[in-house]
């Protein structure tokens, strides 16, 4: 039987988090609208694609991660197109497009995006559409949304300049593999839902709704037209015709069953972690402070688990019982969250290679699966903005939840739901009426990350002892959610609450019997480079304000033990770059690194205290100020002496500023103009002597 001629186009995505695989998917659900078919698949199915031999215009979507790494699930295709051998009309059939999604606030702009693009390139593959850079620092829609609404008509351009020929073959060729789930437009939307929107968006519907909200007495309904906030739209926005999301085919079905799931642990040696005691905790900072800072010591005897300095270690943390509690109330199935939970697909989905998801165990219990599997603090994407908007019954509240995730309410998007940090649950106590089944909250809320904290110690002189440190992150109250902690560093504070030792506490002090011991779940997480030089002879500058400093007191730890324990050896000068806000408060570790310098570990301690003396005139405040006092010295050190320069903390500000201080301190130092410095300061990064480890 002759199969249909459809314009078909392949999405291949490499995710490392979901996120390239959800804009892929995003990309896949469209094409029907637009009228025509995807296939998608991992980069790592290398089974279902083959570029070499690929007659569909192709449509990349790919992140980047580490230090400008590919995901691992796009590792081997960017080492098979990296492969030298490769003649240069290798890839001349094949037409692309390429979304790289990445984060300012990191080295290597997404890198691994540049690195396929350019890699395509050189072999012969033309792009049919601009190469968009998504950066995840300023929010990945603004690049994300304008480029997946201009893909439409690319796609159609180069569909229809290919051969027509080429096309069928490709087509009819498609229509009799089994690789990709074929597409069938009936199912791809459901015509109601579409009907039901449509109707909505009607500006004389928002009229009448407007109507009878003046005619209310509501006095809360009649304040809401002075000030935006999450609740409520002003004009333009609340009289704007709405352009909104294709809604998200639902493909999973939940089943709740009454069946004991007593003993169900947390689904931790699956993925290597370890539930290793807190042997000790310690709060860094004293009385008054903008952040509190706590050391926790692990002991990690009884594991087979080295580290280096540099390294960082990821910690399993729970959602809050609270949060979790609230959730199954507000979806009423506080009654049932002792039940077994049973998935499936559904059986008549349009969702492309449906999948049911990994990370939530089968007849694990409700409660267990929304307190350890799912990112329940996750801020919605506007898909999921979408899904919701068509569970809720009111329709003033749908309306604004529509208007949320629409390409007119993009600013009020950012402003109150992503900046502001909103979850689902601050969405369900915003809009009452809206009642999602359990089974969207499956579909959309992704997998509960590990926090990844660097090892502020040294194996070498902690035998079986980790230890890290962590500021307790505060989320103020505001009109979109009340006052919360991070996630993981709140729930941490509250878990060593019963043994936490105040400052004046020996770090080296006994530690507690192992009954009062809390347990956090633990895993390594190796830098490949953010260690010591294997040439314990080069001079080295470190570069770590706050809680940046904790790899630096591993790297310091290290390098005492290793001076007490080779005589012989030469080992090159140490810098340390340390600043706080108060001396008296904040000053992390101050005993130990004076004992640093004291004992010849630490050749240069230089301190700053942003927030002592704030008249004093030309003090320097921050790292990058003492940098530039020290110029001499940093360029020596970087350009002469085959130094590095190692630089942990905030990726927002400070390690853009400390950046923009070596490019002078390089310029200053060799007359160079500012593309001559920016090209020296790559030369370092490359050589692996500029080196950051940076978190935003
Ligand atoms: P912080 O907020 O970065 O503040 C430390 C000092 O840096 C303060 O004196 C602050 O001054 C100053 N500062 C502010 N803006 C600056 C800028 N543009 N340039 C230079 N200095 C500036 O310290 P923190 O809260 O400890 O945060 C450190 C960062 O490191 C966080 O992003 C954290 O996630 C990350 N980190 C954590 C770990 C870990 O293992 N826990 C490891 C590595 C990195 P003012 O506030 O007075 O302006």
């Amino acid at each position: 039987m002759p199969c249909e001629v459809v314009a078909r186009f392949l999405i291949l995505y490499g995710s490392q988090r979901g996120q390239a695989q959800s804009i892929a998917e995003e990309i896949c659900e469209q094409a029907a609208e637009n009228g025509l078919t995807a296939d998608i698949s991992c980069l790592s199915n290398v089974e279902k694609y083959n570029v070499q031999n690929e007659t569909r215009p192709v449509v990349f979507v790919v992140s980047t991660t580490g230090d400008g790494d590919p995901p691992d699930t796009a590792q081997k295709f960017v080492k098979k197109i990296k492969n030298k051998s490769l003649p240069r009309d290798h890839l001349s059939h094949l037409h692309y497009a390429l979304l790289a999604l990445g984060d300012t606030n990191y080295a290597n702009f997404c890198n691994c995006g540049k690195t396929i693009d350019s890699r395509l390139q050189q072999l012969g593959a033309k792009h049919f559409y601009a190469t968009g850079h998504a950066d995840d620092g300023t929010g990945l829609e603004v690049v994300v949304d304008p480029w997946i609404e201009g893909l439409w008509e690319a796609l159609k351009k180069i569909l229809a300049s290919m051969s027509t020929v080429d096309q069928q073959a490709a087509t009819s060729s498609d229509c009799t593999q089994d690789s990709f789930p074929k597409h069938d437009s009936t199912q791809e939307r459901n015509m109601s839902d579409l009907a039901v929107d449509l109707h909505l968006l009607k500006l004389s519907e928002v009229e009448k709704e407007k109507a009878a909200r003046s005619d209310s007495s509501d006095a809360e309904t009649q304040s809401t037209t002075l000030a935006a906030s999450l609740k409520h739209s002003v004009p333009p926005l609340s009289q704007s015709v709405l352009n909104v999301p294709a809604l998200p085919p639902t493909y999973l079905e939940v089943l709740l069953e009454q069946v004991s799931t007593e003993g169900e642990t947390v689904p931790a040696d699956k993925e290597g972690y370890c539930e290793v005691p807190v042997s000790k905790a310690v709060q860094l900072t004293r009385g008054d402070v903008v952040k509190t800072a706590i050391l926790l010591e692990l002991d990690i005897s009884d594991q087979d688990m080295a580290y280096q300095p540099g390294d960082s270690f990821d910690v399993l943390c729970p959602n809050r019982e609270n949060e979790v509690e609230e959730l199954l109330v507000r979806l009423g199935l506080q009654m049932q969250k002792n039940n077994a939970v049973q998935l499936l697909l559904l059986k008549n989905t349009s969702k492309k290679a449906a999948k049911v998801p990994l990370h939530i165990p089968q007849n694990t219990s409700l409660q267990f699966i929304l307190t350890w599997c799912l990112e329940i603090r996750s801020v919605p994407k506007k898909a999921f903005v979408r899904s919701l908007a068509n569970c809720t019954q009111n329709s003033s509240e749908k309306r604004r939840l529509l208007e949320l995730c629409s390409k007119e309410g993009s600013a009020d998007y950012n402003c109150f739901v992503r900046n502001a940090n909103v979850c689902v649950l601050d969405l369900l106590r915003a809009f009452p009426s809206c009642l999602p089944p359990l089974s969207l909250l499956f579909e959309q809320l992704p997998k509960l990350q590990p926090r990844a904290y660097s090892a502020a110690s040294s194996s070498l002189q902690h035998p079986g002892k980790v230890n890290f440190m962590f500021n307790v992150v505060e989320f103020p109250a505001c009109p979109e959610h009340p006052a919360r902690t991070g996630l993981c560093t709140g729930w941490l504070a509250d878990h060593v609450s019963t043994i936490l030792l105040p400052l004046e506490t020996k770090l080296a002090s006994e530690c507690l019997g192992t009954s009062a011991q809390p347990k956090v779940y633990v895993r390594p997480h190796p830098s490949s480079i953010f260690h010591l030089p294997a040439d314990p002879s080069l001079p080295i500058v470190m570069v770590g304000p706050g809680t940046g400093v904790a790899p630096f007191i591993g790297f310091l730890q290290q390098r005492e033990k290793e001076r007490e324990e080779n005589k012989e050896t030469t080992f090159g000068e140490t810098w340390l770059f340390f600043g706080c806000r108060h001396k008296d408060k904040d000053f992390l570790f101050r005993d130990e690194l004076e004992n640093f310098v004291h004992n010849g570990t630490l050749s240069h301690l230089i301190v700053c205290f942003s927030r002592d003396e704030p008249d004093a005139v030309n003090r320097p405040r921050y790292v990058q100020h003492n940098l530039l006092l020290h110029a001499k010295n940093v360029a020596r050190i970087l350009l002469k002496d085959k130094g590095c320069l190692y630089v942990c903390g905030d990726g927002k500000n400070m390690a853009k500023d400390v950046n923009d201080t070596l490019l002078e301190i390089i310029g200053n130092e060799l007359q160079l103009d500012k593309l001559e410095c920016m090209k020296t300061v790559a030369g370092l990064r490359e050589e692996k002597r500029y080196l950051q480890d940076i978190w935003s």
